[in-house]
């Protein structure tokens, strides 16, 4: 067992309701304190592969045949566990992954019990779709696909893992989890709450390691019936080919260049908070507005306001309550962000603030502002994942929407403006899976959530994560022919 700060840990794979080591295991440090070691993790082959899909295999008739309404019974309790556990939960993701332990405490380990709750719901109130047509009486029916693998990537670990398992669970479908080798802890956390929520063994499994050796294996396993991924573009063109090889459907939530366009009509003071806002975690958020796009008239106005904002701003230890920006997750990322930073700066794009790893050792970096010398400048059009906003204005409507639209992705994209009109024209017209009037990150957890573009293929959320989990089929029965 790992000791996290007090709470233990278990560093092995959670297959078939049991702990299962592996000879050979991978470091997990903690990025606040990159020489503090939290342990060695299990790190999983393809013989580990193997056995998780057979678990989940054989875990599978008996799921799927208890019926959506008696899985939500298992759900609800695991989901009731995960709130028991917020504290514990908060701290270790926090240690592992250095995301700010107020905003997990507060909200987004909730929000994993959500998933849960709202799944379960979700899957027991589905109504079959009945119709009449051609002499036949139609009936679409939902029947649960078999083992799931769920891969997930270092930012928000526990939040996507239960976004991306509740729906497979709720579908009926059995679930092979395997969290990213930067932040495996709360995944393990997640298998104790399973395991004491009774749900059977074999339903739900955790392995762990490395992308490229034991991910490799899961999602090419000819068992494996769904692939849901959230992480890069290029780790999903590898997971496609796997999903094309045994031809099964897969969906891919990928990275974002989200523009944040400001209008003159906008409560101007509230969009430079947000934009500054933009920051927190570090920029480590798929969904950020990392382009500002503001209207060239208010543009003085807006940058004296969100400079302000960005003062604010307090880098350090995420387990203190005023930290707002953490440290970014691992020193290959941080040099990663830099590495941006440098070529833009040799290339001529302006950096208007920050630009420099913040503390010598650390893993922090300044809230940077670049001003590019044109729109296809690196910056402006690769995601960086980090603390790097570019500034662009505009002189109207048009060429805002044009700005925005110039990038390959299609993830997210915010806008402030006080005119209902523009907001749905210029809403419809921004080219991205999810679009924000005047705030950012509410999210229903029925809408549709995706990317357009090279930012993902197909939709989770709500009826469309259903869907993807089961196989439809459609019944057709003459009419008159049975009594
Ligand atoms: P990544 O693609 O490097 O890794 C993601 C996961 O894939 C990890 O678990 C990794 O071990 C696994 N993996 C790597 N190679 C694999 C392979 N060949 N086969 C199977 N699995 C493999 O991504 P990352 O750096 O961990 O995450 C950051 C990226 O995720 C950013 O681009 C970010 O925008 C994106 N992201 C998107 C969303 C969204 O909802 N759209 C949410 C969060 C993060």
């Amino acid at each position: 067992m790992l000791d996290i700060e007090g709470v233990a840990v278990s560093p092995d794979h959670f297959i078939g309701g049991r702990r299962v080591t592996s000879s050979d295991t991978f470091e997990d440090r903690c990025p606040m304190d990159w020489s503090l070691l939290l342990g060695r993790v299990a790190r999983g082959t393809a013989e580990t592969a193997a056995l998780a899909v057979e678990a989940a295999t054989s875990a599978f008739p008996a799921w799927a045949a208890l019926g959506p309404v008696k899985r939500a019974g298992y759900l609800h309790r695991l989901a009731d566990l995960i709130d028991a556990n917020i504290e514990r939960l908060a701290l270790v993701e926090c240690m592992d992954m250095a995301m700010l332990h107020e905003s997990l405490k507060l909200r987004v380990i909730a929000r994993g019990a959500l998933n849960f709750r709202n799944y379960a719901d979700l899957a027991s109130i589905h109504e079959e779709r009945v119709w009449s047509s051609r002499g036949t009486a139609n009936r679409v029916i939902r029947m649960a696909a078999g083992p799931a693998v769920i891969i997930t990537p270092w930012n928000a670990p526990f939040m996507l893992s239960t976004w991306k398992c509740a729906p497979a669970l709720a579908a009926g479908n059995t679930v092979i989890l395997k969290p990213a080798e930067w932040s495996p802890l709360s995944a393990s956390l997640l298998a104790d709450l399973v395991a004491e929520a009774g749900i059977p063994d074999g339903v739900f499994n955790v392995v762990q390691g490395y992308g490229s050796e034991v991910g490799a294996a899961l999602v090419s396993h000819p068992g494996v019936k769904r692939i849901s991924f959230t992480g890069s573009v290029p780790t999903a063109r590898t997971i496609g080919h796997a999903a094309a090889e045994n031809i099964i459907p897969f969906t891919a939530e990928l990275g974002g260049k989200g523009p944040l366009i400001v209008f003159a009509d906008a409560d101007i003071e509230a969009a430079a908070k947000k934009a500054a806002g933009q920051y927190d975690d570090s920029g480590q958020v798929c969904m950020a507005g990392t382009r500002l796009l503001v209207e060239r008239s208010i543009a003085a106005d807006f940058l004296e306001r969100f400079h302000r904002h960005t003062d604010a701003h307090v880098m350090g230890d995420s387990r203190h309550p005023a930290t707002t920006m953490s440290a970014l997750i691992h020193p290959r990322h941080l040099q990663t962000v830099a590495g941006f930073v440098d070529r833009a700066r040799a290339a001529g794009d302006h950096v208007v603030r920050g630009g420099r790893i913040h503390r010598e050792g650390g893993l922090w970096y300044e809230a940077t502002l670049i001003e590019p010398r044109g729109n296809d400048s690196e910056v402006v059009q690769n995601e960086v994942f980090g603390p790097v906003l570019t500034f662009q204005t505009f002189a109207d409507e048009a060429e805002a929407v044009a700005l925005a639209n110039s990038t390959a992705y299609g993830l997210a994209g915010i806008i402030y403006t006080g005119d209902a009109d523009r907001a749905d024209r210029v809403g419809r017209a921004v080219r991205a899976g999810t679009v924000w009037v005047n705030s950012f990150l509410i999210r229903d957890l029925t809408a549709p959530f995706g990317g357009i573009g090279i930012s993902g293929i197909g939709r989770e959320g709500g009826d469309y994560a259903l869907d993807f989990h089961s196989d439809l089929k459609t019944l057709q029965i003459l009419e008159g022919s049975v009594r």
